[in-house]
This record gives C-alpha cells, sequence and structure tokens, in this order.
C-alpha cells in the first residue's frame, strides 16, 4: 500500500486529495498546523474521511514539525498543499505569505531530501505567478507576479525547478482557480454561492462585490486533485492544470443567481472598496500538455460547479445534513 504524505489536508484541495486517495487505497497522512481534540477537521468531516486519515503536527515555518512528520511517515508521495493561499491575506500580511508560501515549501524540499530522499513531491504552484502576462499562457509563458501571494509562489516554483534540474523528483501544478462546495467564505466563488442561498432564504437582500469584469478559469477542486496525482505517476515536470474557458464573475453571478431563479442585478451592488489593489489582467490557460502528455481534463463544467457550490449552501442555510459535496 503506498503512502502520501499531505501538507494542509485541512483545506479544500487537502481533503478532496485525501479522498481520490484513499479510494485509490492509499495510506493517507496528513500535516496539520495544530493538532486537539477540540479542533474541528471540517473539510475531512464533510466528505467523512476524518477516522480514515493518519494527521501529524505540521507547520511550514517549523522545520523540527516536518522532520517528524516525514520520518514518522515514510511516504512515497509527498503533496505540497500548505500555502497562505489568499491573495487579499498576502496584501495585508507580505511577510508572514513569504514565510510560510516561499520558503515553507523550500523547508519542505528540504526536509523531504534528507528524511525521505526517494519519495515525489507535488507542488501547488498558481495562475498567480503570471500576474501581467496577457492572453494565452502555457508552460513556457514567463512569470512576473504582480502580488505578494503570487511572487511567493514563484519563489517556491523556481527553487522546484531548480531542484529538480539537479535530480529531485518534484513536480508543478501551475493551478487555475478551483472552487468547490468546500471553498473557504473568503474566496469570492463561495462568498456568492453562500449569499445566493441566503438571499433565497430571505437572510439576506444585498450582496456587495468588487470589479465584475475580473476574469477567472474556474475549475472543480475535485478534477483538479487528480491531476496533482497523475503528475507523480509520471516522469516529474510542470503542468498548467486549468478548464481552458475563463468567466467573468458576472457571468459566475448571473449562473448562480439563476440557480434560485433570481435575477442577480436586483441584489448584487459594486462596492469599489472591495477591487483589489492590482487585478491581473485575463489570461488564457492553453491544456495542451496537460490533456496530451497528462491525459486529464475536467470533468465538471462551469455551469455544474456553480450549480453545486449554491445547492450545498442552500442545504447548509437551511441546516441539513445531506450536501452534496460531488456533482452526481
Ligand atoms: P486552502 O487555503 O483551503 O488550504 C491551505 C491549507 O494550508 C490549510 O489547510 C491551512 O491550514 C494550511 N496552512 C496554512 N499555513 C500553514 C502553515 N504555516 N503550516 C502548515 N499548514 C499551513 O487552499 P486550497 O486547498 O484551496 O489550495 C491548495 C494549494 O493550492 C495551496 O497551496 C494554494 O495556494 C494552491 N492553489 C489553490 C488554488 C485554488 O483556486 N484553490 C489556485 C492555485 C493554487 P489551516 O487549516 O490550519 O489554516
Amino acid at each position: 500500500m503506498p503512502t502520501a504524505f499531505i501538507s494542509g489536508i485541512g483545506g479544500q484541495d487537502g481533503a478532496y486529495l485525501a479522498h481520490f486517495l484513499l479510494a485509490k487505497k492509499y495510506r493517507v497522512v496528513g500535516g496539520a498546523r495544530s493538532l486537539s481534540d477540540s479542533i474541528e477537521y471540517s473539510n475531512l468531516e464533510a466528505l467523512k474521511i476524518r477516522q480514515r486519515v493518519e494527521l501529524r503536527p505540521f507547520d511550514l515555518t517549523d522545520a523540527a514539525s516536518m522532520r517528524r512528520a516525514l520520518e514518522s511517515s515514510a511516504p512515497d508521495e509527498i503533496y505540497n498543499l500548505a500555502a497562505q493561499s489568499s491573495v487579499a491575506a498576502s496584501w495585508k500580511n507580505p511577510l508572514e505569505t513569504a514565510e510560510v508560501t516561499a520558503l515553507g515549501a523550500l523547508r519542505l524540499f528540504q526536509s523531504a531530501r534528507e528524511f525521505c530522499p526517494r519519495a515525489r513531491i507535488f507542488q501547488a504552484s498558481s495562475s498567480e505567478m503570471f500576474g501581467c502576462a496577457n492572453g494565452i499562457v502555457d508552460e513556457t509563458t514567463p512569470f512576473c507576479p504582480t502580488n505578494p501571494y503570487g511572487a511567493a509562489k514563484t519563489h517556491a516554483h523556481h527553487v522546484a525547478v531548480a531542484l529538480r534540474e539537479s535530480g529531485a523528483a518534484i513536480s508543478c501544478g501551475v493551478l487555475f482557480n478551483h472552487e468547490s462546495p468546500l471553498r473557504s467564505a473568503d474566496f469570492v466563488s463561495r462568498k456568492v454561492s453562500l449569499a445566493v442561498a441566503r438571499i433565497q432564504a430571505g437572510l439576506q437582500d444585498e450582496l456587495s462585490l468588487g470589479n465584475l469584469d475580473v476574469v477567472r478559469d474556474w475549475g472543480f477542486a475535485g478534477d483538479f486533485v487528480r491531476a496533482m496525482w497523475q503528475m507523480l505517476q509520471i516522469e516529474p515536470a510542470d503542468f498548467l492544470i486549468a478548464t481552458g474557458k475563463p468567466r467573468s464573475l458576472r457571468d459566475f453571478v448571473d449562473q448562480a443567481f439563476r440557480v434560485v431563479g433570481l435575477d442577480w442585478q436586483s441584489f448584487v451592488r459594486v462596492d469599489e472598496t472591495l477591487f483589489r489593489p492590482s487585478e491581473t489582467p485575463p489570461i488564457v490557460a492553453d491544456t495542451t500538455q496537460s490533456s496530451t502528455r497528462l491525459g486529464w481534463k475536467p470533468e465538471l463544467s462551469f455551469k455544474q460547479l456553480v450549480r453545486l457550490m449554491v445547492e450545498a449552501d442552500i442545504v447548509r442555510v437551511a441546516e441539513k445534513p445531506d450536501i452534496a459535496y460531488f456533482a452526481n
């Protein structure tokens, strides 16, 4: 039975990846910042896998915790999903973002080289690394991040590539946005789906958003974790993981309100204080490499994803337990 170690197992992708690997008969060990019975691992609980994964104390700022976690779990595969993952938070705390997202990844690569040198490593890179790029991007497009989060991810990515060139089995997935009912409500997709559910229930009558013209490539987290695993089954390389079909926030909002039969224009207010200090220009991912060399393609459409998120929030708002976290 192969062993996988997942940093950030309590996050959105960590939970979906753990679920995916358990179905493939992996032993799954997860790194979590603080372990205590009083702490809920709500994403693992939601997917009903909390009791099927082993948890280890693990902090990207603490090399000793990494050593103990890696030595005791002896993984065949390491997935580095832990990060300070929000662009907005990275403007508020750029130093902490660099410490966790950039240097934390480097610490993990070094610990892996020392304590489990045969393990294959997946690094979660980000489309935010493309920053000022415009138009079509692929695996050869140079990075030019425009926010502290993108800069931190770019640093980790460059170190990963350098280590790979010196023999380490590290692959980077340059991940475009991916969402799910487990997405934190700090992110705009979940803010929208939750607001639609609350508006439908009569608990809220307005939704304030920033720039509706921003464009993102929104995929489903359950599809993206499959790509992470596929990347570690072939020669180490970098792949863009995206649907290749970007949409505006306005499209997302429109689709979300349609799920409950409402017109978004009656409820949405644009608030300029919510605009980002610098917005990334629209980019389109060329997904040729992930579809041909990796054999990956997303299964859930944009419309299905938005519906899944809104319907899950409707159930949450009604406090019913039967939420669907995967599309049927
Ligand atoms: P989440 O924010 O949901 O999860 C991040 C996880 O990292 C959390 O479990 C968090 O733990 C953990 N973490 C934060 N700081 C530390 C630390 N100092 N030490 C150990 N763990 C820490 O992110 P996602 O699951 O959405 O994303 C997974 C990865 O993919 C991230 O690296 C993200 O940057 C990257 N990515 C995600 C994209 C997306 O659209 N989802 C797009 C591109 C890249 P805690 O629960 O304790 O806070």
